[in-house]
């Protein structure tokens, strides 16, 4: 079973982490993988750029990072209690993506980390991991996982209390302890701590290396990228600095031999590798105009707000040619799901109208939709000016929904949405002869319709 990489640090662990993500997928790429993880330190900064050239590669893009876990509560600042094992102010410990929920609870953790548990790291604590594991899959990290620290400190009890811990709060196929060597005396004394706890708990092992750079020859550079980082000089004697030059991206050919060639703790990440499915949406999130109750939808509301309109333009009652095209326009309105778009432009217009912010009197193809000129997004009377309303919107040629951004504008304080380009100008209509973008567009703001 092919070796995965899911032990990963990109540029995004600032100052420590050497690979940058293109450069890292084309090597994992060239060492024949199909899959990787990255596990930047405290942050998900990487997230989408790593996912959206990963599935350009056709690579599995697993999306992760190795929190810092405080001994005790995230809150505390004071020196961590003596009982803690060297010392250590907090743990390392990998989190995964498993799925959808996985990373929701990823992105909750890591914001934690930085709003409510930063200290001088932006640390998270079992507290939060209990509320947020789902979907998530832990690994016990380097040497300064909590169990390595244990197992580096002689406690063995404290190591498997801890490893049960883990277990016990991710769940079934949700932790695996983690064994790394770079060459480093320590690791075997963790790695066979690890392959104890696994045989008296039952818990699977996998294997990683901690790559902050690509290849064996960029140790050096990352090794200067490390004093830029902790802000020391390069001939500093006492200055942190990483072990030998083993930190790189190893081929699968590299790693078996230095578990002593155990095939299954490399077997093992590729099994977690296939646990994690994880893509992300691809769809618009439009935000819904705030409808009154007595309004079963947005077409009611819209029908209403456009009659009571159109009488104030054209007089009470309405007159029979503009009840005829105000239907019309309904009607294509309705067929083309375009109601919610006219009533936030509505919104959005009145909105500065009501403010004394000077508003367009319309322009483009908007100028003739009687709707938009009752609801005075507009105010050019399309019927006097015989201006038509099929320029504006036709339900054979719509291909999607103008592209819209957010704006805070909105009444109570609320997000609304504006017309990236103009607020009803046409949208973006396709034009299925030519197979262009067409669309009457203007300044955001400035020409309404
Ligand atoms: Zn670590
Ligand atoms: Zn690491």
């Amino acid at each position: 079973m092919p070796f995965v990489h899911l032990h990963t640090h990109s540029e995004y662990s600032l100052l420590d982490g050497a690979n940058r993500i293109p450069d890292l997928l084309a090597r994992v790429q060239a060492l024949g993988m199909d899959s990787l993880a990255i596990t930047d330190h405290g942050n998900l900064h990487g997230a989408w750029s790593f996912y959206e050239e990963a599935k350009a590669r056709k690579i599995r893009p697993i999306l992760g990072f190795e929190a810092y876990l405080a001994f005790g509560s995230r809150h505390a600042r004071e020196k961590p209690a003596g009982d803690v094992p060297l010392g250590a102010p907090y743990s390392h410990l990998v989190l995964l993506a498993k799925n959808r929920t996985g990373y929701q609870n990823l992105i909750k953790l890591s914001s934690i980390g930085f709003l409510e548990g930063y200290y001088r790291r932006p640390r998270i604590d079992k507290e939060v991991l209990e509320q947020h594991h789902e979907g998530i899959i832990g690994l016990a990290a380097c040497l300064s996982g909590e169990i390595a620290l244990y197992l580096r400190q002689g406690n063995f009890e404290a190591a498997k209390a801890s490893a049960a811990w883990f277990a016990r709060t991710f769940g079934p196929n949700g932790f695996w302890l983690e064994v790394q060597n770079h060459g480093i005396a320590e690791e075997q004394l963790v790695t066979e701590g690890m392959f104890r706890i696994a045989a008296e708990l039952g818990l699977p092992v996998l294997a990683t290396n901690d790559a902050h750079y690509l290849k064996k020859e960029d140790a050096e550079a990352h090794d200067v990228l490390l004093a830029i980082g902790t802000g020391k000089d390069l001939d500093d004697p006492k200055r942190f600095r990483f072990f030998g030059q083993e930190s790189y991206v190893k081929s699968e050919k590299e790693m078996l031999p230095l578990f002593g060639n155990r095939a299954d703790v490399l077997a093992e990440t590729a099994r977690v590798a296939e646990l994690c499915e994880f893509d992300f949406e691809k769809r618009y999130f439009l935000p819904q105009y705030p409808r009154p109750a007595e309004f079963a939808s947005d077409q009611d509301l819209l029908v209403h707000l456009a009659r009571l309109g159109a009488a104030e333009r054209y007089g009470d009652p309405i007159p029979e040619v503009v009840e005829q095209r105000l239907a019309y326009e309904l009607d294509v309105i309705t067929r083309t799901g375009y109601a919610g778009y006219f009533l936030i432009v509505y919104d959005l217009v009145k909105a500065a109208r009501d403010r004394g912010i000077p508003v367009g009197p319309g322009r483009g193809s908007a100028a003739g939709s009687l709707i938009a000129y009752a609801l005075r997004i507009t105010n050019v009377d399309p019927l006097r000016f015989d201006l038509l309303f099929e320029r504006f919107l036709n339900p054979e040629r719509i291909c999607r929904l103008p592209r819209r951004r957010a704006h805070a504008a909105g009444r109570d304080g609320r997000c609304r949405a504006a017309d990236e380009a103009d607020p009803v100008g046409a949208g973006v209509q396709c034009d299925p002869r030519r197979g262009e973008r067409q669309g009457a567009r203007s300044e955001g703001g400035r020409g309404a319709g």
